[in-house]
């Protein structure tokens, strides 16, 4: 298998983009500080891997909150933040670059500095993707300003990884811990509504977007997305068919949904490690490679799922 959805940090990364301000009553924040030392420690990160038989990992700093406009610094602290992950997940994958694959981080809606960054760490560092925040304090890639953005991801025929924003944990309530329970997916949710909505993505016929996490709740809300839809646009479920999706979390009956609303090319496994509970090998409950065996699917999409659409989307070791 391959795990597509793999997590580090670096304590001083933490603080930079979890300032006081942002941590207070956060449901969110608890969580990665909980994990901070497993986060931190790349030991810990491949002896994982071969206690979840997972065979490879595409791996990328925590991005509940992601380097962007929304930083105390601004736009440059998140170009300077980018840039040290960036060479930092690069040494990482350089210790075992049999086993990882590593994604770019960087601020979507800056500058020309920041598409040179994402230039060099994928051309100079040798990077397989780009990941990004799903909202930065409500601004998001289906904005004019993420055109420039798009345009170089297509270009570079890199994957675009848009991962769950606290952001959106920001504007719900917090009690019982709702901003992490439904603040996060919905965070995703809203924005894979927006590029639906909004047709962005018809403007990038060859960019490949990924929404970890089964897409959120998209799947289980394309009825109501058509039945509001404008009858002279693209279907809402034509669109939500350009989207890659990736496991974490999934139960059996929304794994299902998910292969069917996206296709089992668009599906990709991920465990969001280690922030979400480890999946147990052989479990039909927590292990995605289980889950696919419950599926009405063929042994060769099965083994796309497991391994070859992530190879098609990553390239291959
Ligand atoms: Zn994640």
């Amino acid at each position: 298998m391959i795990d597509t959805h793999v997590h580090y940090l670096r304590p001083e990364w933490a603080d930079a983009l979890w300032s006081p301000a942002v941590r207070r009553g956060s449901s969110i924040w608890p969580k990665i500080s909980l994990r901070l030392s497993m986060l931190a420690d790349p030991a810990v990160l491949v002896s994982a891997l071969d206690t979840r038989a997972v065979a490879q990992a595409v791996i990328f700093p925590e991005l509940s909150v992601a380097p962007g406009p929304q930083m105390p610094g601004g736009a440059p602290a998140a170009l300077a933040l980018s840039r040290a992950m960036n060479e930092a997940t690069a040494a990482l994958v350089a210790r075992a670059p049999t086993r990882l694959a590593g994604l770019a981080v960087v601020n979507p809606l800056g500058g020309p500095e920041d598409l040179a960054e994402l230039k060099r760490a994928i051309l100079a560092l040798g990077l397989r993707g780009v990941a990004i925040g799903a909202s930065y304090h409500g601004a998001t890639i289906a904005s004019p300003a993420a055109r420039p953005f798009l345009e170089l991801a297509q270009a570079l025929d890199i994957p675009v990884i848009v991962h769950p924003s606290a952001d959106g944990g920001w504007q719900m309530p917090r009690d019982y811990g709702l901003d992490l329970l439904v603040g996060m997916p919905m965070d995703l949710t809203a924005l894979a509504v927006r590029l639906i909505v909004a047709g962005t993505l018809d403007d990038y016929p060859r960019l490949r977007v990924v929404l970890p996490h089964l897409g959120g709740g998209l799947p289980a809300l394309l009825g109501w997305l058509t039945a509001q839809a404008d009858p002279a646009s693209p279907a809402p479920a034509d669109r939500a068919r350009r989207f890659w999706c990736d496991t974490a979390t999934a139960t059996p009956a929304a794994l299902a949904l998910a292969s069917e609303t996206f296709g089992s090319d668009h599906l990709i496994c991920g465990s969001d490690w280690p922030l979400s509970a480890t999946p147990r090998p052989g479990d039909p409950t927590s292990d995605p490679a289980a889950m696919l065996g419950k599926l009405p699917l063929g042994v060769a999409a099965r083994a796309a799922i497991l391994a070859g659409n992530a190879r098609g989307l990553f390239g291959g070791w």
